[in-house]
C-alpha cells in the first residue's frame, strides 16, 4: 500500500481507522458479475447474496446493492441495514440457528425472499408467527451435508455434530413435518460448509451431497424452486497485491460442473467480496527492544481487528511510512491480552514512533467485529473515494 495510501489527507485523524479502496471493491463486484454471467449463460435466474456479517458498513453496502447483489442476513439489524442500502426484501435471505421472535416478525412482515431454516423447532415458530400475521413465509431447509472425511481445515460448518442446519439424514423427516404446516412453504435447500476455502475442489463433495438431497426430494415428490450453496470462497491473505480479486470463475464453475440440476442457484459470499479492499491503518506508538525480540507496539488492537487474536489469522503488515532497511518485529497492540498480537517475526521497514502501519485484507470480519473493549472507541472508516468521506 506504500504510495497508494494518502497519509497527508488523514494526518489529523485518530488512528486506528479502516481505509477502504473503493476502486478495488468496484472491480471485484464487476468481476464477480462477469464470472457469474459467463459461467451461467442460460436464462437461469441466479443470485449472489452478500453476507452482511462480513461487513455492514453502509457506504460499502450501498455500492454492493448498486451492483445488484442480494443480502444474507443473520439478524433483524442486518435486515434493516440491507433495506437501508436499497436491497429489496425479495433479495434478502435470513439465516441463523437462533432467530429471535421479533426478527422473524420483521422478516415475515417484509415478505423477505427466504428464511434459511435450521431446525424443525424454528420452523414451528415461524409457522405460528406467519399464521398469526395471516402471511405465508417462504423457506429453505439449511442442510448440514456432513462431508466427513472430505472435510478440510476450513470446511467447518458442514460437518456432523455442530449446531448448523439439519443433518442430511434427517431431511426427509423435516420435509414431512413441514408439509403439515400451513403458513410456511418449502422453496429450496440451503448449504454452507465453511470459510476461506481456496481449493475450489473442496466444494465437490458438497455438490455430490446436494445431488443426493435432490434425488431424495424427487422420490418424496417434493418440488422446490432453487438451491443456495452458501459461500466461503477464500482470498490470498499472504499476497494481497498478486491476486486482489478472488477466483470467482473457478468458484462458479465447480458448481456448474458438479451439480446435476437445472434449478436456479444462489450463492452467499462475504469475505471474498470485501476482505481485499479494506486495511486497518494504525500508528507505531513505541518500538521496544526486548531480550530476544523487537516489538512494534501499535495503536491498533484486537478491539478493532480480532481475527489474529481469535483465529490466529494471518494478515500482511506493512510500514507505509518508512523506506529504511527491514528488521524483524513482533507487531502487537496495546491491550493486556497475550493474544493481542498482529504478527510475530514480521519483516518491516525499520519502525519509528509515529510511522503508519497498514494491516492488509481487513475488509471482512474486521470493522463488523470491532468492539468497545477497554472503553476504546469504535474505529472510523474512510474511503479512497472522497465523495464517501463525510
Ligand atoms: C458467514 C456465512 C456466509 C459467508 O461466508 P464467507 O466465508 O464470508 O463467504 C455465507 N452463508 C452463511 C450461512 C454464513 O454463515
Amino acid at each position: 500500500m506504500k504510495g497508494s495510501f494518502p497519509i497527508e489527507k488523514f494526518a489529523s485523524e485518530r488512528t486506528p481507522f479502516y481505509y477502504y479502496d473503493i476502486n478495488l471493491l468496484r472491480t471485484t463486484l464487476a468481476e464477480l458479475g462477469n464470472a457469474l454471467t459467463s459461467t451461467y449463460e442460460t436464462a437461469n435466474i441466479k443470485q449472489v447474496h452478500f453476507a452482511l456479517k462480513a461487513n455492514f458498513n453502509p457506504e460499502l453496502l450501498n455500492i454492493i446493492a448498486h451492483y445488484g447483489l442480494g443480502a444474507d442476513c443473520a439478524t433483524g439489524g442486518e435486515i434493516r441495514f440491507a433495506l437501508n442500502a436499497g436491497i429489496p426484501p425479495s433479495a434478502i435471505v435470513f439465516t441463523g440457528v437462533g432467530k429471535r421472535e421479533e426478527d422473524i416478525r420483521l422478516a415475515v412482515s417484509l415478505g423477505i425472499g427466504r428464511f434459511n431454516v435450521e431446525s424443525v423447532a424454528e420452523l414451528e415458530v415461524i409457522n405460528e408467527i406467519a399464521t398469526s400475521m395471516k402471511k405465508r413465509a417462504s423457506f429453505s431447509f439449511r442442510v448440514n451435508p456432513d462431508m466427513g472425511a472430505y472435510s478440510y481445515a476450513n470446511v467447518t460448518t458442514g460437518m456432523t455434530e455442530n449446531k448448523f442446519g439439519i443433518h442430511h439424514s434427517m431431511l426427509a423427516d423435516a420435509v414431512t413435518a413441514a408439509k403439515k404446516m400451513r403458513s410456511v412453504r418449502l422453496c429450496g435447500l440451503h448449504f454452507h460448509i465453511g470459510t476461506q476455502i481456496l481449493d475450489t475442489s473442496d466444494y465437490i463433495p458438497l455438490c455430490n451431497r446436494i445431488n443426493q438431497c435432490l434425488e431424495l426430494l424427487k422420490t418424496m415428490q417434493v418440488t422446490i424452486k432453487d438451491i443456495n450453496v452458501g459461500g466461503g470462497l477464500g482470498i490470498e491473505y499472504e499476497h494481497p497485491n498478486h491476486r486482489p480479486v478472488a477466483d470467482f470463475t473457478s468458484y462458479f464453475q465447480v458448481f456448474k460442473k458438479h451439480l446435476r440440476t437445472d434449478l436456479p442457484i444462489h450463492f452467499e459470499l462475504g469475505r471474498s467480496i470485501v476482505a481485499p479492499c479494506g486495511a486497518l491503518i494504525s500508528k507505531v506508538l513505541y518500538v521496544k527492544e526486548g531480550l530476544h525480540h523487537n516489538f512494534a507496539i501499535i495503536d491498533g488492537s484486537m478491539t478493532e481487528l480480532i481475527r489474529p487474536a481469535l483465529y490466529s489469522a494471518y494478515h500482511r503488515i506493512e510500514n507505509i511510512t518508512s523506506d529504511e532497511p527491514e528488521q524483524e518485529y513482533d507487531v502487537v497492540g496495546p491491550i493486556s491480552e497475550h493474544s493481542d498480537v498482529f504478527g510475530k517475526s514480521v519483516m518491516l521497514n525499520r519502525c519509528h514512533r509515529g510511522d503508519y502501519i497498514a494491516i492488509r485484507s481487513a475488509g471482512a470480519y474486521g470493522e463488523s467485529m470491532a468492539s468497545h473493549f477497554n472503553c476504546r472507541p469504535l474505529p472510523k472508516a474512510f474511503f479512497s473515494d472522497d465523495n464517501l468521506n463525510s
